[in-house]
């Protein structure tokens, strides 16, 4: 925890004389994100870092191995669901991005199978991506899967963002984009998924 507390030291004496103005414009006036990005809990993956994104451009919601669970308003606590209603119908964000990554923990453990310690909620969570699995397993050599079954993950998050009304609306009319994105760990490039389904470099480069 000192060393939580010495990086909050920083950012009193460096961080907020810096961006005071930012924050008190964005208290007056409110957030208004450019986008929401549905990204992984993984430490290694933080999307504002990613996007070189300042405080109120990214309306952010994580959780394991980025996954959109169907919509299912059945009065359980769906923490994803609730974020996304809030970014959507409240802030009307114009883009929605879900981003993978390499290396994820989450989806090791649907191809794996969860450790027992993580029995409670991981695995039921993980079933979400179950169709993603399949598709892995069926189509892609034991080298591969992994790297094969993020990127087919991302794809089952975004058709079940669609199962949501206000979201399906939205896109028909032209007033939200779904995006795909996934970002390598190793070498720190991010791709975007293209329509026929495979991913290039986001910025252009090989
Ligand atoms: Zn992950």
């Amino acid at each position: 925890m000192e060393t939580l507390i010495a990086g909050y030291r920083r950012f009193r004496t460096k961080g907020w004389p810096e961006r005071r103005k930012l924050f008190e414009a964005l208290a007056e006036s409110g957030q208004r994100p450019k986008a929401m990005v549905v990204a992984c809990i993984d430490s290694r993956v933080d999307p504002a870092m990613i996007f070189d994104a300042a405080p109120g451009e990214l309306l952010t919601v994580r959780n394991v191995a980025n996954l959109v669970p169907p919509c299912a308003p059945d009065g359980a606590h769906h923490g994803t669901s609730a974020a996304l209603e809030f970014g959507v119908r409240m802030l009307e964000v114009p883009h929605l991005i879900v981003l993978g990554h390499g290396m994820c923990g989450g989806v090791r453990s649907l191809l794996e199978g969860a450790p027992d310690r993580a029995g409670d909620f991981v695995a039921n969570w993980m079933s979400i991506a179950e169709p993603a699995r399949l598709r892995a397993v069926r189509c892609a050599p034991n080298e591969d899967r992994q790297e094969y079954c993020e990127h087919e993950v991302i794809k089952v998050s975004l058709a079940n963002l669609m199962t949501y009304p206000w979201i399906a609306e939205r896109v028909a009319a032209g007033k939200l984009e779904l995006h795909g994105a996934w970002f390598a760990i190793h070498s720190g490039v991010l791709m975007m998924l293209l329509p026929n389904g495979s991913f290039v470099a986001a910025d252009g480069s090989d």
